[in-house]
């Protein structure tokens, strides 16, 4: 008989409650399957008291209903606990309340079909978890409720390294942590390390007793285990792709016996492990370098994406979306092409579509809408991913905002043409007066001034008149440069407008008178005192009253008017205006024509030229005075109206300055010896002298000058200090090196004005000092003053 046997009675209380029961007869194998010794004649209340209370139900409820049972019950308090498959039916008569049980030991079977269950469990549980420590918590938590025990580890073995890191550990009781890294060959013997290499599990029922003492390797194991307060342990080496990984270890702290059962469970579930974390760090990891890409990609100032070679997207960044103001759901897929300039759409998809199919790099310029509805440029780039067949199979793409570059471009274009319009339009403005001059010399050359259609005195004025307008281009053109480059100097000293303006349109008026337009002046007040530079505003009216001249038509009429103006909120002003009855000026060119070069339509009948440089320098001339300046026009043919505003100073009219230079009388003044090595100007300067009333020669170099000025001695040499061979410094040494040449009076001609050079001419020894051009008054002046008079 394999079974257990028993003849019990039930014990039942006053209320019929089953309270314990006696052993009448056992059998021979009844105290081996229960662990009870002598039970007979004794309860089980004497023999185990905290023996479950569902026992006694169970055999109570037989005995009373006289009905048999079959079931499997555990029972904890026998044979260090034991599941037992039982059966239990009644025995004689029920009033005597005997029950007679066959029994078996089940409890290696039941373990086993709980294990599988757990495992089930576990393995639903792994289904759903990601997160490593989640895992290795959830698994260990199920084993340790399972198996009872005190602990459990995961360790990342590390062969090459010699390395094994417990990465996750959990204790049930209170030991010192042990989390971290340590040499494998310390605490391991060789043969261990062949087991778990082999993915054999290493079983210890009782470390202390089973580990033989002798070795290095033992004493630190031994060591190990009773700092952890372990005792019997199961320990599983965990491979992949034939090399070990990891291990998984669940521990005891009092010895114990490792049911076959328990350590398949522990083998099974390490088993489904380590490809879980495996995979759960590998998920971690691309997740941390997708964040990491992810806000790399929403740092940089550009737009960017991937997509599929049909052009249909998968993926924007952050900026993409705040670009264009699209939602992520509404932008991937096709819901780019909206954003695209509709006139860039064909051309960018032709191009996309040749990048695939060449598997090239995509290099392409379009516009984007920005979310406020304007359109931005952008230069995009593209580059493909292929597959190992050398397929496209994804093109990752960045837009760079070149608006601004574009707009430069697009500026630097126009000033480019306008820059190139105006040097052709200087070339033409220039060379007509030019031609006019060299023609009329050419004539006069040719009829020495005796053919009466044109005769000296005419032909002086007609050439005046274009030097005078050669010279106004080249002032205006100087100004635009000094503004430009902030090299005016403005001599600020108050001035009254009123006699400047009325001097400024009495030059002109013979021009008009010539033109046959008509100009009027006219001031209500006799005195507006401003401050400024005197030259530079005759030039800003002389500017005006020009234009006046060209953009009328032939009877035109052309009103100058200055008045006083003051309201409450501004200080008081001068007002000045030239208004004309001219072309007029289409209203969007009205803010336009103060840039330089900037012209309108030319007339037909435009009695002048101009380099479209006058406005500008008006303005800017004006400003710097902290003055405005404003066109008024109905448009084309109604007329212009300019009006500059200065504002007035408190200060009173000044005397005008007397201007002390006069022509002397005709009469011999003094000897003069003109050198200059260009024969033209040499002449030019000895005929001014003489009209002065001097005596004057020329000479052309150094060496011939100074024969003359031994042979004729004059009382002034005027010399041109940059001369080929013997300079004018050289020349003045000579000279005074002679005995002849100690009392001439020496004055220097050159063009540069730099303090320096004044410094260097001084220290020669000159008398004195003259910038070319020659100015007429400065020439007089000294010379007068060398020869003592
Ligand atoms: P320019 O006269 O040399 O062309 P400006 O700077 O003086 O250059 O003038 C710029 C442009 O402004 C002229 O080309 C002309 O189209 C326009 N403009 C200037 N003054 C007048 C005016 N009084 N009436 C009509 N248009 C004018």
């Amino acid at each position: 008989m394999q079974q257990g046997y028993s003849l019990i009675e039930v014990i039942f209380n006053a209320q019929d409650q089953p309270l314990d029961y006696r052993f009448l007869e056992v059998n021979s194998i009844f105290e081996a399957q229960t662990g009870l010794v002598d039970a007979v004649g004794k309860t089980m209340r004497q023999l185990r008291p905290a023996h479950e209370q569902h026992w006694f139900e169970l055999y109570g409820q037989v005995a009373k209903t006289g009905q048999s049972v079959h079931v499997e019950q555990h029972a904890a308090y026998l044979a260090g606990g034991v599941w037992y498959e039982v059966f239990a039916f009644p025995f004689g008569e029920v009033q005597n309340h005997q029950v007679a049980i066959l029994f078996n030991d089940i409890t290696e079977r039941k373990q086993r079909q709980i294990g599988r269950e757990l495992l089930i469990s576990i393995t639903q549980d792994l289904g759903q978890l990601t997160d490593e420590t989640q895992i290795i918590r959830s698994v260990g938590a199920r084993l340790a409720a399972h198996l009872g025990i005190t602990g459990y580890h995961y360790v990342d073995i590390d062969e090459d390294r010699d390395q094994a890191t417990v990465r996750h550990c959990w204790h049930a009781l209170d030991v010192p942590p042990i989390l971290g890294t340590y040499p494998l060959h310390a605490f391991v013997s060789p043969a261990a390390l062949a087991n778990w290499r082999a993915g054999k599990p290493i079983i210890f029922r009782d470390i202390e007793r089973e580990v033989p003492d002798g070795t290095a390797e033992a004493a630190v194991l031994k060591a190990g285990a009773a700092a952890q307060q372990i005792s019997a342990c199961i320990t599983i080496g965990l491979s992949q792709e034939g090399k070990w990984k990891a291990c998984f270890a669940v521990a005891d702290s009092r010895p114990r016996q490792w049911t076959a059962g328990e350590i398949e469970l522990v083998e099974e579930v390490a088993g489904q492990l380590l490809p879980r974390i495996e995979r759960a760090r590998a998920e971690a990891a691309l997740l941390t370098s997708q964040k990491r890409f992810e806000s790399i990609a929403n740092l940089v100032p550009d737009l960017l994406w991937d997509s599929n070679p049909d052009g249909s997207t998968n993926w924007y960044n952050q900026r993409w979306l705040e670009y264009t103001g699209q939602r992520f759901e509404e932008a991937i897929g096709w819901g780019w092409t909206d954003a695209i300039h509709p006139d860039d759409q064909a051309a960018s998809a032709r191009r996309y579509s040749q990048a695939v199919e060449a598997g090239t790099l995509l290099r392409q310029e379009h516009r984007i809408r920005h979310h406020d509805g304007t359109y931005r440029w952008f230069v995009v780039k593209a580059a493909p991913l292929k597959d190992e067949t050398g397929q496209v199979v994804k093109m990752y793409g960045a837009a760079i905002d070149i608006h601004g570059l574009k707009r430069l471009e697009a500026t630097l274009r126009e000033a480019d043409r306008r820059k190139d319009e105006f040097i052709a339009m200087l070339g033409h403005e220039l060379r007509n007066p030019l031609a006019s001059i060299s023609n009329m010399l050419l004539l006069l050359q040719l009829t020495q001034g005796a053919d009466s259609s044109l005769p000296y005195p005419k032909a002086v004025d007609q050439m005046s008149r274009e030097v005078g307008h050669l010279n106004r281009m080249v002032d205006d053109l100087l100004e635009v440069g000094r503004i430009r480059y902030g090299l005016i100097q403005l001599h600020k000293k108050p001035f009254d407008l009123v006699p400047l303006v009325r001097q400024t349109v009495e030059l002109t008026r013979y021009a008009y008178a010539e033109q046959q337009r008509h100009l009027f002046f006219a001031s209500p007040v006799t005195s507006l005192m401003v401050l400024g530079d005197e030259t530079r505003l005759v030039q800003v009216v002389m500017n005006l009253l020009t234009n006046g001249l060209k953009y009328t038509h032939k009877g035109g009429r052309v009103w100058v008017s200055l008045q006083r103006v003051s309201d409450s909120s501004l200080a008081p002003q001068a007002l000045l205006s030239v208004k004309d009855d001219g072309i007029g000026i289409a209203p969007e060119q009205q803010q336009a024509i103060f840039d330089i070069f900037v012209q309108g339509e030319t007339p037909l009948d435009r009695p002048q030229g101009g380099l479209g440089l006058g406005l500008a320098v008006v303005k800017q001339l004006v400003n710097l005075r902290e003055g405005q300046v404003a066109v008024q026009s109905g448009g084309e043919g109604q007329g212009s109206e300019f009006l500059i505003h200065l504002p007035l100073t408190a200060q009173a009219a000044v005397e005008p300055e007397v201007d002390l230079f006069m022509v002397p009388a005709a009469g011999l003044q003094g000897r003069v010896l003109v050198v200059d090595d260009n024969v033209t100007i040499a002449h030019s300067t000895v005929r001014l002298l003489k009209l002065m009333g001097y005596e004057a020669r020329a000479r052309y170099s150094g060496s011939s000058a100074l024969e003359e000025a031994q042979q004729w001695a004059p009382d002034v040499v005027l010399l041109d200090l940059g001369m080929p061979q013997m300079d004018g410094f050289e020349l003045n040494r000579r000279l005074k090196e002679q005995s002849w040449g100690q009392t001439m009076a020496v004055i220097a001609l050159t063009g540069y004005g730099q303090q320096a050079h004044q410094l260097q001419v001084k220290q020669a020894g000159f008398s004195g000092y003259l910038l070319k051009p020659l100015q007429l008054a400065q020439l007089s002046e000294l010379l007068n003053e060398v020869m003592g008079r």
